[in-house]
């Protein structure tokens, strides 16, 4: 039985009350799996943190979750929580760059039954059939120098920085992850370069790599689009995309867009992964406005846990945490399905316990 440390941010407002659920369910299912376990470990970080200590993410927490074998994190940020100069707490931004973690991957799809506001414009079973990933390169990009803007009196500057070694890795990692996808869902695999090569020679240099590192992966189909066109078919043809990679202004952009034609932020999942750590969170924030209701979708958090148990399925060669996730997602599948057990952002008048109970019926956990 291979045992693995989970680092745990609870965060900030429903923050608690997802996380708390999705980690009974791992611990179920490593139980009944009976060929891994789980020792979560909580670590403190985010806006309410850094009200009570002036420190949004401690070093302690930082190297505790730098040791365990993947992190989980739900929410932080509070809107009323600033620093003195202003601006939000963004500690779940700045982990990425502490660890690393280059790719911020963003799974769009729409499960069946699911209300999405594309339903008037297709039919349900064609919306099923949407399933592609963003790739969101997460460490440089226009986020590269965030904090170093010049400001004068006539004029603005940021600078958008695209590395050979970071592009390189992206790239790789977004082959893979098509070669992964084309052996779960039997068919050929493709990854779609999103840049402005038109425009910027910055975006010239980024596909230029894409297309260098292309010829490593022959089985994987090629072709690239510029972002303003791609945002504009996400909406037009969603079935037609596989994985996309982009930058990361960009993606931060049209990862919004995916959450948004999947109805709900309370279904979009996430992971930030890198050479050697990898966080799993949700995409929403932590919606203060719901916070201690018991009224938040869980999902978006668990189906952050199961990439997770992807994860470290293929990290680790151990095929029954794959075997964990497909039933996850199973589950999910049928209470969408179902559609009687719903959260309020999905339409429904379900609360967190309702939907936790209905989705562990679903799964005979
Ligand atoms: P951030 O900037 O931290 O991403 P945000 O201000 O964009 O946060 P969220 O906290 O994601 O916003 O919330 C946006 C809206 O979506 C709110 O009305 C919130 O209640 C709702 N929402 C977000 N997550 C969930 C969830 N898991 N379940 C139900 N509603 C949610």
């Amino acid at each position: 039985m291979t045992d693995f440390q989970i680092a745990v941010f609870d965060g900030d407002g429903i923050g608690p009350e997802i996380m708390a659920p999705t980690i009974d369910l791992l611990s179920d299912l490593a139980a009944a799996s009976g060929e891994f376990s789980f020792q979560f470990k909580h670590l403190p970080a985010g806006a309410a943190h850094y009200a009570v200590s002036g420190d949004a993410l401690p070093a302690a927490s930082i190297s505790a979750a730098r040791a365990a074998d993947a992190i989980l994190l739900s929410a932080m940020g509070l809107p009323d929580i600033r620093k003195p100069d202003g601006t939000e707490l963004t500690p779940q931004i700045d982990i990425r760059f502490e660890l690393g973690l280059y790719a911020g991957v963003r799974p769009v799809k729409i499960w069946p039954g699911q209300p999405t506001p594309l339903s008037a414009a297709w039919n349900d079973q064609k919306l099923s059939e949407v399933d592609f990933v963003l790739v969101r390169e997460s460490t440089e990009g226009l986020f590269a120098h965030m904090h170093e803007g010049v400001v004068t009196e006539t004029h603005a500057t940021e600078t958008l920085r695209i590395t050979r070694a970071t592009s390189e890795k992206l790239f790789d990692f977004s082959f893979k992850l098509a070669q992964q996808r084309a052996a779960r869902l039997g068919r050929p695999g493709r990854v779609t370069c999103v840049d402005k090569a038109n425009v910027f020679r910055s975006f010239a240099f980024f596909r230029s790599i894409f297309e260098e590192r292309a010829k490593a992966f022959p089985d994987i189909a090629t072709d690239a689009a510029y972002v303003d066109a791609m945002a504009m078919w996400m909406v037009q043809k969603p079935r037609a995309w596989d994985v996309m990679v982009t930058e990361n202004m960009f993606g931060d952009i049209l990862s919004d867009l995916g959450a948004a034609l999947m109805g709900s932020l309370g279904l979009a999942p996430s992971a930030d992964i890198g050479d050697n750590h990898a966080v799993f969170q949700p995409c929403h924030g932590s919606a203060p406005d719901i916070a201690g209701k018991g009224l938040a979708n869980p999902l978006a958090m668990i189906l952050s846990a199961a990439m997770m148990l992807d994860w470290l399925a293929d990290k680790h060669a151990e095929p029954a945490l794959a075997q964990a996730a497909r039933k996850v997602e199973t589950g999910i599948g049928a209470l969408l399905k179902d559609g009687t057990v719903l959260t309020g952002d999905l339409g429904g008048t379900a609360t967190l316990a309702d939907i936790v109970t209905a989705l562990r019926g679903h799964m005979a956990l």
